[in-house]
C-alpha cells in the first residue's frame, strides 16, 4: 500500500458525510427553468431542479437536431405506465410499517422493458421516470433488444435487519409481480439493492408466476451466480466504462496508461472502474463519497482501497490516503473524472471548479445541464452516461440471455461480447458527433434516436 503523503490540504476536515443515496440537497440546478414547447403541452413540472425535466430536455436537443418527428417526441417524453404501490411490511419489534415502491415502464418498442431498483429513503417518481427514460436511451445506443425501465422502494436499506428486508422486498415483488416478467419487464439491481435482493425477488416471482412457467428466474438480472446470475455481471459497468475511455481518449489525445483520474463514489460502479483502470496502468489520485474525501498524488491502490470499503462502509480512513474536503477533492488536478455515486451532483458549482480534461458519466444523469454548460466552455469532454454506464445493463442482457438458453458463458467471452458492444456504441456516437457537429451527449442521444425511429417506422403505431 502507497504511503500516505501529507495530502496538500489535509489540514481542513472532512466534508459533513452527505447520505447515501437519490442527492436533492442541493436540488441539481441553478433555478434556471428549461424551455421547450413540449413542455407545456405535457404538464411537465415547473420546478426548475426537476430531474425528469432535465432529463429530457437533453433528449430534446437531440431530438430537435434531427427532425425526430412530433409523434415520437411525446411519446419518448413521457413513459407508457407508472406503478405505484404501498404495501405492509411487519418489522422484527412485530409492528406493521408501510412502504411505497415504483416501477415505471418507459418505453418497450425495441423489447422487454429493463432497469434497476432503487432501494433509497428518498426515492421519487420523477427520479424513478427519469431513470427509466435513460434506459430506453441507453439500451437503444448500446444494441441490446430492450426497452426501458426503473424502480424502487422508499426504504434504507442499511436500517432494517437481513429479516426485514427479505419481508420488504418479498412484499414488494408480490404487488407488482403481475406487471412484470421474463419476456415483459426484467429488474436489476441499482444503488440500494444488491444480488441478494435480485436472488429473493426471483425465488418469490418463482412461487407467484404460473405453473410450469419457463426460467422464472429470467424475470431479473444481477442474481448471484449460484442462482442464474453471469460471470463478469459485478463489474460490467465498470468495464463498461473502462471499454468506452481506451475507445474516447485516444482521440482526446490521453493515453490512458499514466493518466490520472479521481472519483466520486466508491460502490459497484466507482470501485470496479477504479480497478479495471488501475490494471490498465492508470493511476487513482483522488476518491470521494458519502464518508468523505481522500487524496495521495502517489497513487491510491484501488483493490485495497475496494477491500477496506467493504469492511469499512466507506473511504473514510483508509490508511494509504490522506484527507481532503469536498472542494479539495473536486480542484484535484487529474485527466478522467469519473463521477460514479449519485444523480445531479455536477452542477454549475462543481463544474467551475474540477480540474480534469475529461468527465467518464459512470453514474445516471450526474451532470446537470447547467453544469454540463460550464464544462463545455471550459473545453472539457463529458463522456454521457448512456454510452459510459452502458455496459452493466448488455451484461444484464447476456445474463438473460444465459438462463434462456440454459447455458453458461465463461468470463472471457461476457467480457469480448460486451467490449464488442461498447465499441460499437462509441463509433455511433463519435458518427452521430461528426454528421450534427455536435456535443457528445447530444450525439449519444441521437445514436439512440435513430435506431428507435427506425423500429417506430417499421411497426407503426397501434391501431
Ligand atoms: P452503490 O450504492 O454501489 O454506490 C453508490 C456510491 O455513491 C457509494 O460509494 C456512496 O458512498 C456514494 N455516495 C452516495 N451519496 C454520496 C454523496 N452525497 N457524495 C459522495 N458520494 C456519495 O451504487 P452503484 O451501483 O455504484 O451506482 C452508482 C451510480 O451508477 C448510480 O447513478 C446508478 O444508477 C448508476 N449505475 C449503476 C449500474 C450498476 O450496474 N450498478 C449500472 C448503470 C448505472
Amino acid at each position: 500500500m502507497p504511503s500516505a503523503p501529507a495530502a496538500k490540504n489535509a489540514k481542513k476536515p472532512a466534508s459533513k458525510p452527505a447520505s447515501k443515496g437519490t442527492q436533492h440537497a442541493h436540488g441539481g440546478g441553478n433555478g434556471e427553468l428549461l424551455k421547450h414547447p413540449l413542455f407545456d403541452e405535457l404538464g411537465f413540472p415547473s420546478d426548475p431542479n426537476n430531474l425528469y425535466r432535465q432529463t429530457v430536455s437533453s433528449m430534446l436537443t437531440a431530438a430537435d437536431m434531427m427532425n425526430l418527428p412530433h409523434h415520437l417526441k411525446i411519446i419518448l417524453a413521457q413513459p407508457k405506465n407508472e406503478i405505484m404501490v404501498n404495501f405492509p411490511v411487519k418489522m422484527d419489534d412485530g409492528e406493521y410499517r408501510l412502504f411505497k415502491g415504483y416501477r415505471v415502464q418507459h418505453n418497450n418498442a425495441l423489447g422487454p422493458y429493463k432497469g434497476g431498483l432503487r432501494f433509497h429513503h428518498d426515492v421519487h417518481l420523477d427520479d424513478v421516470k427519469s431513470l427509466a427514460f435513460l434506459m430506453t436511451m441507453k439500451c437503444s445506443l448500446v444494441g441490446v433488444p430492450y426497452g426501458g425501465g426503473k424502480g424502487g422502494i422508499k426504504v434504507d436499506p442499511y436500517k432494517h435487519s437481513k429479516g426485514e428486508m427479505e419481508r420488504i422486498v418479498r412484499r414488494f415483488t408480490a404487488a407488482i409481480a403481475h406487471q412484470i416478467g421474463p419476456d415483459y419487464d426484467i429488474p436489476a439491481p441499482d444503488v440500494g439493492s444488491n444480488s441478494q435482493h435480485m436472488a429473493w425477488i426471483a425465488d418469490t416471482y418463482s412461487f407467484l408466476s404460473e405453473v410450469g412457467g419457463r426460467q422464472p428466474e429470467a424475470v431479473i438480472t444481477g442474481k448471484p451466480i449460484e442462482y442464474g446470475g453471469s460471470v463478469g455481471r459485478e463489474k460490467a459497468t465498470g468495464q463498461g466504462v473502462v471499454d468506452t475511455l481506451t475507445e474516447m481518449l485516444p482521440e482526446i489525445g490521453i493515453d490512458i496508461k499514466g493518466c490520472k483520474f479521481s472519483v466520486l463514489g466508491f460502490g459497484n460502479v466507482g470501485s470496479w472502474t477504479a480497478r479495471i483502470l488501475q490494471d490498465r496502468g492508470a493511476k487513482l489520485i483522488a476518491v470521494m463519497d458519502h464518508t468523505g474525501g481522500i487524496l495521495n498524488d502517489g497513487g491510491i491502490d484501488a483493490h485495497s482501497l475496494a477491500a477496506h470499503v467493504s469492511k469499512a462502509g466507506g473511504v473514510a480512513n483508509f490508511k494509504g490516503a490522506g484527507r481532503i474536503d469536498k472542494e479539495e477533492f473536486y480542484e484535484t488536478k487529474v485527466d478522467v473524472f469519473v463521477p460514479a455515486a449519485l444523480e445531479q451532483m455536477i452542477t454549475e458549482v462543481e463544474a467551475k471548479i474540477v480540474n480534469c480534461k475529461v468527465v467518464a458519466e459512470g453514474a445516471n444523469a450526474p451532470t446537470t445541464p447547467a453544469g454540463e454548460r460550464v464544462l463545455e466552455s471550459r473545453g472539457i469532454e463529458v463522456l454521457p452516461a448512456i454510452l459510459c454506464n452502458a455496459g452493466g445493463v448488455t451484461v444484464s442482457y447476456f445474463e438473460w440471455v444465459q438462463n434462456k438458453t440454459c447455458h453458461q458463458w465463461e468470463l472471457d467471452r461476457v467480457d469480448s461480447e460486451l467490449n464488442k458492444h461498447m465499441i460499437l456504441a462509441a463509433k455511433k456516437v463519435r458518427d452521430a458527433r461528426k454528421k450534427y457537429k455536435c456535443g457528445l451527449r447530444t450525439a449519444a442521444y441521437i445514436a439512440a434516436l435513430e435506431r428507435l425511429q427506425a423500429a417506430y417506422a417499421i411497426r407503426g403505431l397501434f391501431p
